[in-house]
């Protein structure tokens, strides 16, 4: 009786992210770590707002120690909850009550708990808009599901809405739409979620069914230049919101989070109490403690994004200039570039790593033939890398 083999290849195969990482270490070691250029990962580079580390350290300070670090509810503390479904109501009116929000270990357990508690049967359908966070598939095969994939519009990676139409079926239990977008780094206009919703609401009816959308929102807040990303639960009721403060507040390694499901859901109790199963049956229960504390202290805070911004115009304006193809990213610290190397993003990446930088191809992302540059870095690395790139660019003939 041998062990789970599935679960052996998915720890034993290393992402092709982590293999870069691996590499920029090893490189860094050898040319010293100035000289290369990663843009392989997307850790936030911004620091946490001051307040949030001053409230960690006054709660610590004031707090009786055994309360602040002991277990909450199984779904989080309810006055945690309470604060948090107050700040959704303030900023997008929708009527939510503490008792539909679920404390998460970040986007990663709020999205394999939503699927978890959605999918009913083996082989139900989930519907991803490509280009995805590879991750994707593995929280959804995990649940049961089955990935299907929705191709984009070219050039503007808005969702190509007759596709999507095309990819539902009676047996689509969910779609998950993740903007801004990692990896194109893409906000979906309002036209293009108000079309979306308008096929789902249309699809539910048909089938007799809801399909559920699943608003993956880690990098909401960070956009630039007046962009707004609409909140889906005004567009359409059979909507889970997972959210994350681990780009929002820079606190990736804090491992926090929320479900938000909302109010007009048709069965929005049974899913809350689905949501509340699936938590405890993975073990995401009582997400950390002093975290949860401490967001609720800080849920108005917010990072640097301008630092974001900077790095994204010097990257997207210097790479257009020097003849790279780039999607222009609204929002996230993602900047998507088309493989200039006969289509081939791997190719690509291999010209890039001759030059010492690390981008990471994209043919997992469910798009063929485009890299992503993480550029969540120092303002240094950006310009120390872009005569490397006008390098490139020469020897490529762009
Ligand atoms: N969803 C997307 C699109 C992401 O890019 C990430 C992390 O990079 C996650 C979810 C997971 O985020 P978290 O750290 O909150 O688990």
């Amino acid at each position: 009786m041998g062990i789970n083999q599935k679960m052996y290849e998915l720890g034993n195969k290393r992402s092709i992210i982590r293999e870069i990482f691996e590499y920029s270490k090893k490189r860094g070691a050898e040319i010293g770590a100035e000289n290369v250029y990663d843009f392989s990962l997307g850790n936030p580079s911004v620091p946490a707002p001051k307040e949030v580390n001053e409230t960690i350290v006054k709660l610590l300070a004031e707090k009786n120690s055994v309360l602040l670090h002991g277990y909450t509810s199984a779904q989080g503390d309810a006055g945690v909850r309470k604060t948090i479904a107050d700040k959704i109501n303030r900023d997008f009116n929708v009527g939510i009550s503490p008792d539909l929000i679920y404390m998460t270990c970040g986007a990663a357990a709020s999205l394999s708990i939503s699927l978890k508690a959605l999918i009913a049967e083996e082989g139900e359908e989930v519907i991803v808009f490509a280009p995805f966070f590879t991750e994707y598939r593995v929280f959804i095969e995990n649940a049961g599901g089955k990935v299907v994939v929705s191709t984009p519009m070219e050039k503007t990676f808005q969702v190509d809405v007759a596709d999507f139409a095309s990819k539902i079926t009676p047996n689509t239990k969910a779609v998950i739409m993740n903007s801004p977008n990692n990896p194109s780094g893409v906000v979906y206009s309002e036209e293009t979620v108000k079309a979306v919703c308008d096929i789902l609401k249309a699809k539910s009816k048909e089938f007799g069914h809801p399909v559920y959308l699943i608003a993956d929102e880690p990098y909401r807040e960070l956009v630039y230049a007046g962009v707004s990303v609409p909140y889906l639960m005004n567009y359409y009721d059979n909507t889970l919101v997972c959210y994350s403060y681990s780009k929002s507040l820079s606190l990736p390694g804090e491992r926090i989070g929320y479900i938000a499901i909302c109010p007009k859901m048709q069965d929005a109790l049974p899913v809350y109490l689905a949501v509340c199963g699936a938590g405890r049956s993975l073990g995401y229960v009582c997400a950390p403690s002093l975290m949860q504390q401490v967001i609720s202290l800080c849920l108005d805070a917010q990072v640097n994004v301008a630092a974001y911004k900077e790095n994204r115009d010097l990257l997207y304006d210097n790479l257009s200039a020097y003849g790279y193809e780039c999607v222009k990213p609204d929002g996230a610290f993602y900047l998507f570039v088309k493989s200039p190397v006969k289509g081939d993003a791997f190719a690509f990446y291999e010209k890039a790593k001759a030059h010492e930088i690390l981008v990471v191809p994209c043919d997992d992302f469910g798009v063929t033939g485009y890299v992503r540059i993480a550029y969540c870095t120092a303002k240094e690395k950006v310009l120390g890398a872009l005569p490397a790139f006008k390098n490139l660019a020469k020897e490529l003939g762009l």
